[in-house]
Protein backbone atom coordinates (compact mmCIF):
# COMPACT_ATOMS: atom_id res chain seq x y z
CA UNK A 1 0.00 0.00 0.00
CA UNK A 2 2.93 2.17 1.19
CA UNK A 3 4.54 1.58 -2.80
CA UNK A 4 1.46 1.97 -4.14
CA UNK A 5 0.48 5.16 -2.58
CA UNK A 6 4.03 6.69 -3.45
CA UNK A 7 4.05 5.67 -6.79
CA UNK A 8 4.21 8.12 -9.20
CA UNK A 9 1.75 6.27 -11.29
CA UNK A 10 -0.79 6.47 -8.07
CA UNK A 11 -4.21 8.81 -8.80
CA UNK A 12 -6.72 9.94 -6.34
CA UNK A 13 -10.67 10.66 -6.91
CA UNK A 14 -11.30 13.63 -4.63
CA UNK A 15 -15.00 13.36 -3.31
CA UNK A 16 -16.04 16.68 -2.09
CA UNK A 17 -18.86 16.08 0.49
CA UNK A 18 -20.56 13.52 -1.68
CA UNK A 19 -19.57 15.14 -5.18
CA UNK A 20 -17.48 14.02 -7.79
CA UNK A 21 -14.68 16.09 -9.97
CA UNK A 22 -15.30 15.90 -13.66
CA UNK A 23 -14.50 18.46 -16.47
CA UNK A 24 -15.14 19.01 -20.24
CA UNK A 25 -18.25 19.38 -22.40
CA UNK A 26 -18.40 15.57 -22.50
CA UNK A 27 -17.73 15.75 -19.23
CA UNK A 28 -14.94 13.02 -17.80
CA UNK A 29 -13.67 11.92 -14.25
CA UNK A 30 -10.31 13.81 -12.83
CA UNK A 31 -7.89 11.60 -11.58
CA UNK A 32 -5.94 13.51 -9.31
CA UNK A 33 -1.68 13.16 -8.78
CA UNK A 34 -0.14 12.69 -4.94
CA UNK A 35 1.14 16.45 -5.61
CA UNK A 36 -2.38 17.67 -5.70
CA UNK A 37 -4.19 15.75 -3.32
CA UNK A 38 -1.47 15.96 -0.99
CA UNK A 39 -2.87 18.54 2.05
CA UNK A 40 -5.62 15.80 1.67
CA UNK A 41 -4.70 12.59 2.15
CA UNK A 42 -4.70 10.97 5.58
CA UNK A 43 -2.45 7.98 5.47
CA UNK A 44 -3.96 6.44 8.36
CA UNK A 45 -7.21 6.41 6.67
CA UNK A 46 -6.61 5.39 2.87
CA UNK A 47 -9.30 3.99 0.72
CA UNK A 48 -7.63 2.11 -1.43
CA UNK A 49 -9.49 1.45 -4.88
CA UNK A 50 -7.76 -0.95 -6.84
CA UNK A 51 -5.96 -0.72 -10.27
CA UNK A 52 -7.04 1.55 -12.35
CA UNK A 53 -6.01 1.49 -16.00
CA UNK A 54 -3.23 -0.01 -14.44
CA UNK A 55 -2.67 2.71 -11.85
CA UNK A 56 -3.14 2.54 -8.42
CA UNK A 57 -6.50 4.45 -7.12
CA UNK A 58 -7.50 6.13 -3.97
CA UNK A 59 -10.61 7.71 -2.60
CA UNK A 60 -9.53 11.20 -0.94
CA UNK A 61 -12.70 12.04 0.84
CA UNK A 62 -12.83 16.39 1.05
CA UNK A 63 -15.12 17.63 3.74
CA UNK A 64 -18.16 19.44 2.64
CA UNK A 65 -17.38 22.45 5.17
CA UNK A 66 -14.35 23.36 2.97
CA UNK A 67 -14.66 25.39 0.00
CA UNK A 68 -14.43 23.23 -3.10
CA UNK A 69 -10.94 22.44 -3.89
CA UNK A 70 -9.36 21.99 -7.31
CA UNK A 71 -11.23 24.85 -9.17
CA UNK A 72 -9.25 25.19 -12.10
CA UNK A 73 -9.04 21.61 -12.59
CA UNK A 74 -13.01 20.75 -13.14
CA UNK A 75 -15.76 20.94 -11.54
CA UNK A 76 -17.64 18.84 -8.44
CA UNK A 77 -21.26 17.68 -9.47
CA UNK A 78 -23.44 15.15 -8.25
CA UNK A 79 -23.03 11.51 -8.91
CA UNK A 80 -26.79 11.32 -9.98
CA UNK A 81 -26.46 13.02 -12.61
CA UNK A 82 -23.04 12.03 -13.50
CA UNK A 83 -23.28 8.77 -13.19
CA UNK A 84 -25.45 8.42 -16.72
CA UNK A 85 -23.09 10.67 -19.01
CA UNK A 86 -19.53 9.48 -17.88
CA UNK A 87 -18.03 6.83 -19.61
CA UNK A 88 -18.37 3.16 -17.86
CA UNK A 89 -15.20 2.82 -15.95
CA UNK A 90 -15.17 6.07 -15.16
CA UNK A 91 -18.68 6.05 -13.42
CA UNK A 92 -17.73 2.86 -12.01
CA UNK A 93 -14.71 4.33 -9.90
CA UNK A 94 -16.06 7.61 -9.00
CA UNK A 95 -19.22 5.05 -7.62
CA UNK A 96 -16.97 3.14 -5.71
CA UNK A 97 -15.32 6.13 -5.01
CA UNK A 98 -18.09 7.72 -3.46
CA UNK A 99 -19.89 4.72 -1.66
CA UNK A 100 -16.67 3.72 0.39
CA UNK A 101 -16.71 7.80 1.45
CA UNK A 102 -19.69 7.45 2.69
CA UNK A 103 -19.24 3.93 4.58
CA UNK A 104 -16.30 5.41 6.04
CA UNK A 105 -17.55 8.61 7.06
CA UNK A 106 -21.22 6.61 8.87
CA UNK A 107 -19.08 3.77 10.60
CA UNK A 108 -16.57 5.92 12.91
CA UNK A 109 -17.81 4.57 16.37
CA UNK A 110 -18.88 0.71 16.76
CA UNK A 111 -22.09 0.18 16.78
CA UNK A 112 -21.98 -2.47 19.40
CA UNK A 113 -19.80 -0.91 22.32
CA UNK A 114 -19.78 2.59 21.07
CA UNK A 115 -16.36 3.18 20.49
CA UNK A 116 -14.00 4.43 17.65
CA UNK A 117 -13.40 2.40 14.76
CA UNK A 118 -10.64 2.44 12.79
CA UNK A 119 -9.85 1.85 8.81
CA UNK A 120 -8.47 -1.52 7.66
CA UNK A 121 -7.02 -3.20 4.55
CA UNK A 122 -6.91 -0.31 2.58
CA UNK A 123 -10.09 1.43 3.10
CA UNK A 124 -11.96 -1.78 2.59
CA UNK A 125 -13.01 -2.88 6.36
CA UNK A 126 -12.62 -1.00 9.57
CA UNK A 127 -12.17 -2.06 13.24
CA UNK A 128 -13.27 -1.11 16.36
CA UNK A 129 -10.27 0.06 18.41
CA UNK A 130 -11.77 -1.72 21.79
CA UNK A 131 -9.45 -5.06 21.83
CA UNK A 132 -12.51 -6.81 24.17
CA UNK A 133 -14.71 -6.00 21.19
CA UNK A 134 -12.66 -5.62 18.06
CA UNK A 135 -16.10 -6.04 15.71
CA UNK A 136 -15.03 -6.01 12.15
CA UNK A 137 -17.62 -3.96 9.78
CA UNK A 138 -17.44 -4.43 5.70
CA UNK A 139 -18.75 -2.11 3.57
CA UNK A 140 -22.81 -3.51 3.05
CA UNK A 141 -25.22 -3.11 -0.28
CA UNK A 142 -28.69 -2.83 0.33
CA UNK A 143 -30.60 -5.23 -1.78
CA UNK A 144 -33.64 -3.87 -3.57
CA UNK A 145 -35.84 -5.13 -6.11
CA UNK A 146 -37.46 -3.63 -9.55
CA UNK A 147 -39.56 -5.36 -11.65
CA UNK A 148 -41.47 -5.49 -15.29
CA UNK A 149 -44.93 -7.26 -14.56
CA UNK A 150 -46.71 -8.51 -17.40
CA UNK A 151 -50.23 -9.59 -18.26
CA UNK A 152 -49.97 -10.71 -21.67
CA UNK A 153 -49.65 -7.86 -23.97
CA UNK A 154 -50.04 -5.53 -21.03
CA UNK A 155 -48.00 -4.02 -18.52
CA UNK A 156 -48.20 -2.44 -15.22
CA UNK A 157 -46.37 0.97 -14.26
CA UNK A 158 -46.88 3.30 -11.57
CA UNK A 159 -45.67 6.75 -11.01
CA UNK A 160 -45.07 8.53 -7.38
CA UNK A 161 -46.57 11.94 -6.78
CA UNK A 162 -42.95 13.71 -7.01
CA UNK A 163 -41.85 12.65 -10.67
CA UNK A 164 -42.17 14.07 -13.88
CA UNK A 165 -44.91 14.98 -15.08
CA UNK A 166 -46.56 11.95 -17.16
CA UNK A 167 -43.47 9.66 -16.07
CA UNK A 168 -44.10 6.02 -15.61
CA UNK A 169 -41.69 3.07 -14.23
CA UNK A 170 -41.62 -0.01 -12.94
CA UNK A 171 -42.55 -1.22 -9.29
CA UNK A 172 -39.47 -1.12 -7.08
CA UNK A 173 -38.90 -1.63 -3.22
CA UNK A 174 -36.14 -2.86 -0.82
CA UNK A 175 -35.34 -6.42 0.16
CA UNK A 176 -36.63 -6.92 3.43
CA UNK A 177 -34.65 -8.29 6.25
CA UNK A 178 -35.43 -12.93 6.05
CA UNK A 179 -36.88 -12.35 2.35
CA UNK A 180 -35.77 -13.69 -0.75
CA UNK A 181 -35.62 -11.70 -3.89
CA UNK A 182 -38.26 -13.65 -5.05
CA UNK A 183 -41.03 -13.00 -2.75
CA UNK A 184 -39.51 -9.01 -2.22
CA UNK A 185 -41.04 -8.84 -5.67
CA UNK A 186 -44.58 -10.70 -5.05
CA UNK A 187 -44.79 -8.34 -1.75
CA UNK A 188 -43.96 -5.03 -3.44
CA UNK A 189 -46.23 -5.59 -6.64
CA UNK A 190 -49.16 -6.41 -3.62
CA UNK A 191 -48.37 -3.78 -1.58
CA UNK A 192 -48.58 -1.12 -4.55
CA UNK A 193 -50.60 -2.17 -6.46
CA UNK A 194 -52.36 -5.19 -5.34
CA UNK A 195 -51.55 -7.17 -8.07
CA UNK A 196 -50.66 -11.02 -7.49
CA UNK A 197 -47.86 -11.97 -8.90
CA UNK A 198 -46.87 -15.85 -9.76
CA UNK A 199 -43.87 -16.82 -11.96
CA UNK A 200 -41.05 -14.30 -11.15
CA UNK A 201 -37.65 -14.69 -13.61
CA UNK A 202 -34.41 -12.37 -12.95
CA UNK A 203 -32.97 -10.07 -15.85
CA UNK A 204 -30.13 -8.00 -14.67
CA UNK A 205 -28.66 -5.68 -12.03
CA UNK A 206 -27.92 -2.12 -11.61
CA UNK A 207 -25.54 -0.59 -8.95
CA UNK A 208 -28.08 2.39 -7.30
CA UNK A 209 -24.87 3.56 -4.67
CA UNK A 210 -27.49 6.36 -3.04
CA UNK A 211 -26.12 5.33 -0.91
CA UNK A 212 -25.48 1.51 -1.04
CA UNK A 213 -28.05 -0.43 -2.82
CA UNK A 214 -28.11 -2.55 -5.93
CA UNK A 215 -31.15 -2.73 -7.84
CA UNK A 216 -32.36 -6.66 -8.75
CA UNK A 217 -33.89 -6.63 -12.33
CA UNK A 218 -36.77 -9.38 -12.77
CA UNK A 219 -40.12 -9.85 -15.38
CA UNK A 220 -42.82 -11.53 -13.29
CA UNK A 221 -46.10 -13.05 -14.20
CA UNK A 222 -49.31 -11.26 -12.63
CA UNK A 223 -52.06 -13.57 -11.92
CA UNK A 224 -54.54 -10.99 -11.09
CA UNK A 225 -55.35 -7.53 -12.80
CA UNK A 226 -57.67 -4.86 -10.29
CA UNK A 227 -55.38 -2.32 -9.31
CA UNK A 228 -55.52 -0.64 -5.55
CA UNK A 229 -52.71 1.44 -4.81
CA UNK A 230 -52.54 -0.75 -1.55
CA UNK A 231 -49.86 1.79 0.67
CA UNK A 232 -50.30 5.45 -1.10
CA UNK A 233 -47.05 5.02 -2.29
CA UNK A 234 -47.72 5.29 -6.25
CA UNK A 235 -49.85 8.20 -7.26
CA UNK A 236 -51.22 5.73 -9.97
CA UNK A 237 -50.55 2.90 -11.26
CA UNK A 238 -51.85 1.36 -14.70
CA UNK A 239 -51.89 -1.48 -17.28
CA UNK A 240 -49.66 -0.26 -20.70
CA UNK A 241 -49.91 -2.16 -24.18
CA UNK A 242 -47.00 -2.35 -26.43
CA UNK A 243 -48.83 -0.30 -28.94
CA UNK A 244 -49.11 2.37 -26.36
CA UNK A 245 -45.65 2.33 -25.03
CA UNK A 246 -44.35 2.03 -28.70
CA UNK A 247 -46.32 5.10 -29.02
CA UNK A 248 -44.84 7.09 -26.23
CA UNK A 249 -48.10 7.55 -24.45
CA UNK A 250 -46.31 7.98 -21.46
CA UNK A 251 -43.03 8.86 -20.28
CA UNK A 252 -40.49 6.36 -19.68
CA UNK A 253 -37.31 6.37 -17.60
CA UNK A 254 -33.59 7.02 -18.74
CA UNK A 255 -32.27 4.79 -21.15
CA UNK A 256 -29.46 3.70 -19.36
CA UNK A 257 -31.59 3.00 -16.34
CA UNK A 258 -32.61 -0.69 -15.81
CA UNK A 259 -36.31 0.45 -15.21
CA UNK A 260 -35.79 1.58 -19.05
CA UNK A 261 -34.08 -1.85 -19.68
CA UNK A 262 -36.96 -4.16 -18.55
CA UNK A 263 -39.82 -1.78 -20.19
CA UNK A 264 -37.72 -2.40 -23.67
CA UNK A 265 -36.71 -6.07 -23.09
CA UNK A 266 -40.52 -6.75 -22.52
CA UNK A 267 -41.65 -4.70 -25.70
CA UNK A 268 -38.89 -6.35 -27.83
CA UNK A 269 -40.06 -9.70 -26.03
CA UNK A 270 -43.34 -9.15 -28.10
CA UNK A 271 -42.21 -8.10 -31.24
CA UNK A 272 -40.18 -11.70 -31.03
CA UNK A 273 -43.14 -13.49 -30.37
CA UNK A 274 -45.51 -11.85 -33.01
CA UNK A 275 -42.53 -12.72 -35.46
CA UNK A 276 -42.75 -16.25 -34.76
CA UNK A 277 -46.41 -16.53 -34.57
ZN1 LIG B 1 -16.80 -2.21 19.59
Amino acid sequence: MASALASDGARFVPIWGDQCLVSGQLPEAVLLTRRQVDPYVDEDNLIFLGLFRDRPAFAVPISKALDAPFGQLGEFQSLRHLGTILPADEANLVAHARALVLWHRSQVYCGICGSATVAEAGGNSRRCRNPDCARELFPRTDPAVIVIVADGDRCLLGRQSNWPEGLYSTIAGFVEPGESVEDAVRREAFEETNIRVGKVTYHSSQPWPFPSSLMLGFVAEAETSDIVLNDGELEDARWFTREELRNKAVGLPFRISIARRLVDHWINQGKATAECA
